[in-house]
């Protein structure tokens, strides 16, 4: 009975049990946000992981085109959007805004959530919206091939998709244990024409050294990382592409925040809160960035990054210079990091498993503009399957993460209360997860936290800075 009176007045007042925010494919962003105009001091320099010193474009050049390099350290504060990027975006952009009727209903919450949906991409994530761009800044400057890694799979895939559009071979270093696991992410990738290595490889120095020291490795990020970084070095015709951390793929992503802006209004609603996953930090980036713009110029919003138990970078890792990789072959950046040499629980199901986090997002949180929480991953998937239910879409694991920070921030407001507007990113669907919804549903996942002890330990790794 009290389910009836909720709907009836829930119908009361929306008079609709699903409400989509679209917009036509001109309402395209033009530009990107670039958050580095706006932040008063400058960001902490990146360091060559040689000689210790500032990195100039030059000593990036073997990695990335020169466009690439120029967002980098850009302090432009719209950077125009080629028109062959927007015209690759607008296969699925603008991503649907939806207002979370049912979800609400589910859980009794008063207050207003809503979602915006980033896996409507080819490759079911928010990830193609920096690989387009990238591919297309390489193919302009002459790049034949670009190496990079991947974890679970969806970065390499949405690479290869782009790469493909602008007529550029993809090499894709997968993390061992994925590339057994996950099998379905590497025919996407081959069949969008990429040529695919479990790694560590023997085809790198970085992956033999690792094969040598532990035959057994299943590999990781970090290490992948390694593999894609020397395999770009030591081409000329190679370039080297990363899928998230980095300013010019935090930068890429706020095509996510930017229309979500105009979604709200349409919707007639400002948020209280914003809510992004958090892994390297771009889908948290691309959608709370024009926000903490909107924060800065003196509107209340919270911006709030949802990140893993078993791989906390934000909420206990160190604010410190490391590298990038595991083996100390990328600059180095100042970001919040468990240490490089951080080896992720093979029991944790989901991505979302680098040692870092963005130092655009770091910065951010160490300047109070953004907050974190952490969640292990049971609930997060309980969260998840509420949302399938009732939404009907099936969130990724790494979204998982978002979902359970947006179901309690319109928990928490009723116990106190009061409504909130809940603003999540739903960076992508599980289709390709479905064997960790199985472990979930059978019972088989098990909570892990992070030990501060190991962050502690790994700190006596880090490259000694004198800064
Ligand atoms: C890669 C991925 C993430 C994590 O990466 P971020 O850079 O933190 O966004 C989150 N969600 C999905 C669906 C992903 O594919």
């Amino acid at each position: 009975m009290r389910v009836l009176v909720a709907l009836a007045d829930h119908l009361g007042q929306e008079g609709t049990l699903t409400t989509k925010y679209l917009l036509p494919e001109s309402e395209i962003p033009r530009h990107w946000y670039n958050i580095l105009a706006d932040l008063g001091s400058p960001p902490a320099p990146v360091l060559h992981p040689g000689t210790k010193e500032a990195v100039g474009p030059s000593d990036l050049a073997p990695l990335f085109p020169m466009a690439i390099i120029e967002q980098e350290m850009s302090a432009q504060r719209e950077i125009a959007i080629p028109d062959e990027v927007r015209d690759v975006l607008g296969l699925w952009r603008p991503t649907p805004l939806f207002r979370a009727h049912a979800l609400e209903r589910a859980i009794g919450t008063r207050s207003h959530v809503y979602y915006k949906y980033e896996g409507v991409s080819p490759s079911g994530s928010h990830k193609p919206n920096t690989a387009v761009a990238q591919a297309y800044y390489n193919a302009r400057e002459g790049v034949k091939r670009l190496a990079t890694e991947t974890g679970a799979g969806q970065w390499g895939s949405s690479l290869s998709f782009a790469a493909a559009r602008f007529g550029l071979h993809v090499t894709v270093y997968m993390v061992k244990v994925s590339h057994q696991q996950k099998p379905y992410r590497r025919s996407m990738m081959q069949v969008w024409g990429a040529e695919v290595f479990a790694s560590p490889s023997t085809r790198t120095n970085a992956g033999r050294k690792i094969l040598e020291l532990t035959p057994e490795s299943q590999g990781s990020l970090g290490i992948a990382i390694s593999e894609a970084v020397e395999d770009a070095a030591t081409h000329d015709d190679t370039k080297y592409a990363l899928g998230s951390v980095l300013n010019h793929v935090c930068l890429h992503q706020t095509v996510i925040g930017l229309e979500a802006q105009r979604q709200m209004e349409m919707a007639g609603e400002y948020p209280d809160v914003v809510i992004g996953c958090h892994g390297g930090g771009s889908n948290f980036a691309g959608i709370a960035i024009p926000f903490v713009r909107d924060k800065m110029n003196g509107k209340k919003v919270r911006l709030v990054a949802s990140e893993p138990a078993s791989c906390p970078s934000l909420t206990k890792g160190v604010y410190a210079f490391d590298y990038g990789d595991a083996v100390g072959m990328t600059p180095i950046v100042k970001m919040h990091t468990l240490g490089h040499d951080f080896m992720p629980p093979g029991i944790h199901a989901g991505g979302l498993r680098y040692h870092g986090a963005a130092p655009l997002v770091s910065k951010l949180l160490d300047m109070g503009l953004v907050e974190a929480v952490a969640y292990p991953q049971r609930a997060c998937f309980e969260a998840a399957v509420t949302f399938a239910r009732a939404e009907g879409i099936v969130p990724a694991p790494e979204s998982s993460h978002a979902v359970r920070a947006a179901i309690d921030e319109a928990k928490k407001a009723d116990a106190e209360g009061t409504t909130r507007v809940v603003l999540f990113n739903l960076s992508g669907h599980g289709h390709f997860d479905l064997g960790a919804y199985d472990a979930y549903l059978a019972g088989q996942l098990e909570d892990y936290e992070y030990p501060s002890e190991a962050v502690a330990s790994a700190m006596a790794q880090l490259p000694k800075i004198a800064l």
